[in-house]
């Protein structure tokens, strides 16, 4: 199956193992499959720095470079590639997303959340 097809069969009831199996096809299929996983790290860093340009121009009131304002994506653009390469990350650790998050939520759950901002 191509990419396209792939996408295509993807719907909005699909399961966060179905979206983890599609993304490790699609990687694959673009040749960035065998990426070490150092050069995958790299990668996810940039796409986050690039989150934090698309919110800083889309959500605050900092100033950006006039010239290169068409330059930077949406939001949504660049969350989802913080999405596609950190599960491409977990791909490449043999990690099923699911079960991690299930796994770090049971701890999480038990803690106790306290709010020290020394503003209040
Ligand atoms: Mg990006």
């Amino acid at each position: 199956m191509n990419q396209k097809e792939l996408l295509k069969n993807l719907s909005r009831n699909n399961s966060l193992d179905t979206i983890q199996n599609y993304i490790k096809q699609v990687i694959d299929i673009r040749g960035f499959g065998k990426q070490p996983i150092e050069q995958e790290l790299l990668l996810l860093l940039e796409e986050v720095g690039e989150l934090a340009k698309s919110v800083r121009k889309e959500k605050t009131n900092m100033c950006i470079d006039k010239v290169k304002i068409k330059n930077y994506d949406t939001v949504e653009s660049e969350i989802a590639d913080v999405f596609i390469v950190l599960t491409s990350i977990c791909n490449t650790l043999n990690i099923n997303l699911y079960d991690a998050i299930i796994e770090k939520e049971k701890v999480n759950v038990e803690r106790t959340w306290v709010n020290t901002n020394k503003n209040d």
